[in-house]
């Protein structure tokens, strides 16, 4: 289900992992359309389209989170295999949701409360303990959308009245960060592996450049794994599930979790023995994980975001050492319309060619 460039990717790897893919589409222009076998068109909520699916595949699995969850569980009580399914998927779907059941199996995660009203009787005392909250959708953000940074305590009040409207809104206390750290993980029918942490490096809310290794101590990588199969197990994950660290001078923090390949396992195409979209793959299949172990030592990923100007493709793959994905979307400003990894034993010379070739492409981020 969904047809962005997660399911473009998939595609590509589809054939070599053994599976026909067939892409829930919502227009033949979409990204994933290009690769896929298949395509059925319709929203992911259109009955017929999703009939029409579950008729044509033996695994249904998804690209995104913007799903009806009540419409899912439909599905599955019909029978239909959906991977992962259900009640895994509303950890994803409902940041309301993940931050409380992690809070109560002890996984470190900011200090929050989660209301539906800027008149909610805990709200005052909370913010008087924590200072300027951030403020999240708990329902429908991505890239930073749906994420508020008040400034003052009026600013607060309205932002939650305005997200309230029609979402209930996770408030948590504002950390200082060290670093932003991700863990993909992969969890199959029969086994489980990960891929090592990496940096990322985020602007405006939106990750723009993803570095492997990460710059952290070994009790940190060692601390990241233990969460990750604690996590994984906790919410019944079938294939990749990606979790967002904060690291900051308390240690390491859970700031949110996807259940799908994610940004920050594009890396692996190029820089591990089997990519995240291989391995997800094979895990919704049922079939045994490919290893998650790099094969090079360092890989720099930058996300081409759209600038004012659209820029050259060709110019950014001929840069030496440049691997460009298109990911087959027309121009827009602030659009994500691909992204170039680096590979190599300089992490340095990665990051400055990965920077050069995205500007090439024409990225509207800047590099850090
Ligand atoms: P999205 O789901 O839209 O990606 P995130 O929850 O990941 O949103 O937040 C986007 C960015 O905002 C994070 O990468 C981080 O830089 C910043 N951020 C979010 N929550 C906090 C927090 N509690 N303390 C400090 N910074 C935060």
């Amino acid at each position: 289900m969904g047809a962005g460039q997660l399911a473009r990717m998939m595609g590509d790897a589809a054939h070599g992992a053994g599976v026909i893919l067939t892409v829930l589409a919502t227009s033949p222009d979409d990204s994933a359309v290009a690769t896929a076998d298949a395509a059925i068109y319709g929203s992911p909520d259109d009955v017929r389209a999703l009939d029409e699916l579950c008729a044509k595949v033996d695994v249904i699995t998804f690209d995104h989170e913007l799903v009806d969850l009540d419409q899912i569980s439909v599905l599955e009580a019909r029978g239909v295999m959906i991977r992962p399914n259900a009640r895994a998927l509303r950890f994803a779907v409902d940041k309301g949701h993940q931050r409380r059941a992690f809070d109560a199996a002890g996984i470190p995660v900011p200090r929050f409360i989660v209301v539906t009203s800027k008149n909610d009787p805990m709200l005052k005392g909370f913010l008087d303990s924590v200072g300027p909250p951030v403020l999240k959708a708990a329902r429908g953000g991505y890239d930073g959308r749906g994420v508020l940074f008040p400034q003052s305590r009026v600013e607060t009040l309205a932002m939650i009245d305005e997200l309230s409207r029609t979402t209930s809104v996770v408030i948590e206390e504002r950390l200082s960060l060290r670093s932003e750290l991700a863990l993909v993980v992969v969890r199959g029918l029969h086994g489980y592996a990960n891929y090592p942490l990496v940096s990322t490096v985020q602007s405006k809310g939106m990750c723009v450049e993803v570095r492997y290794p990460a710059d952290v101590d070994e009790a940190t990588q060692h601390e990241a794994n233990r969460l990750g199969r604690k996590i994984a197990d906790l919410v019944g994950a079938v294939g990749v599930l990606a979790i967002e660290f904060f690291l900051s001078d308390r240690g390491l923090f859970v700031n949110e979790i996807a259940l799908r390949p994610h940004n920050t396992g594009h890396w692996t195409i190029e820089g591990a023995r089997t990519s995240q979209f291989t391995n997800h793959l094979l895990a919704v299949s049922g079939r045994p994980l490919g290893s998650t172990e790099p094969i090079v030592a360092s890989a720099v990923m930058v996300n081409v975001v759209g600038a004012d100007e659209p820029g050259s493709i060709e110019r950014a793959s001929e840069i030496p050492g440049a691997h460009v994905h298109d990911y087959g979307k027309s121009w827009r400003p602030g659009r994500k319309l691909g992204h170039v990894t680096v590979v190599g034993d300089d992490a340095s010379a990665a990051h400055v060619t990965a920077w050069e070739s995205a500007r090439a492409y024409g990225t509207r981020t800047r590099e850090t």
